[in-house]
């Protein structure tokens, strides 16, 4: 998915910090903390590659990706982070076009957060594109490799990913460690996701505010 800077596994992630957000927001830190899982094994998953001698293909600016796939997972709290970040962490001028994509948003358009190649949410990106990642070439137009070629997609490390979206658990109230076992062996979580094509953005495009330039 559209990278705003990636040619190998880069530096070690960082968790995003967002300290008077959080304190006003009680579910921000728990997305963060999974983003932060989700990140590291993305990280170490890319790390095992190269050092298999493959070379990633996602770089900045190459984003067929978000024309192409037209079910991405988005869930719950994924939503909240992004409400919350484009409304009120971009800037006008973006906040602006990203108002213009997501009124006019249709199921089989381009992601609507996709701006001139790069993603307009890029630090809370859904979990199913920070995990989305080439090697060898980049994709085709309208190519989708998950298809086209398997063994070219990274395949996110079960424990990063199982660790991050059980960290979003107690944003449905589910606390317990024995029920967050429950909710990750019965895929409980995965009922909760949207297709982020189908959710109704324009809803999102009417609270945008833009300030006359
Ligand atoms: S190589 Fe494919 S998956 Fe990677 S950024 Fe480019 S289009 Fe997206
Ligand atoms: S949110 Fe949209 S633009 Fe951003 S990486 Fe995902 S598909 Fe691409």
């Amino acid at each position: 998915m559209a990278k705003n800077a990636k040619k190998s596994s880069g530096p070690k992630p960082e968790r995003l910090s967002f300290p008077d957000d959080e304190t006003r927001f009680d579910w921000l830190p728990m997305l963060l903390d999974a983003y932060y899982i989700a990140d590291k094994g993305v990280h170490d998953g890319i790390k095992l590659r190269l050092n298999q001698g493959q070379k990633l293909a996602c770089a900045k600016g190459c984003s067929t990706c978000c024309s192409t796939h037209i079910t991405i997972p988005v869930y719950p709290l994924e939503l909240s982070g992004i409400y919350w970040y484009t409304m009120e962490k971009t800037e006008n001028d973006r906040r602006k076009a990203l108002k213009e994509q997501l009124s006019n948003f249709t199921e089989n358009d381009p992601c609507p957060f996709l701006i001139k190649g790069i993603c307009g949410i890029h630090p809370m990106r859904p979990l199913a594109c920070r995990h989305f990642n080439v090697f060898h070439k980049p994709c085709d137009e309208n190519e989708d490799p998950y298809f086209t070629r398997r063994n070219d997609v990274l395949t996110p490390i079960k424990k990063y990913k199982e660790k991050a979206l059980a960290a979003m658990l107690p944003f449905h109230k589910i606390t317990q460690r024995s029920e967050k076992i429950k909710a990750m062996k019965t895929g409980l979580i995965h009922t909760y996701a949207k297709n982020l094509q189908e959710v109704e953005w324009v809803k999102l495009a009417e609270r945008l505010y833009i300030t006359a330039s």
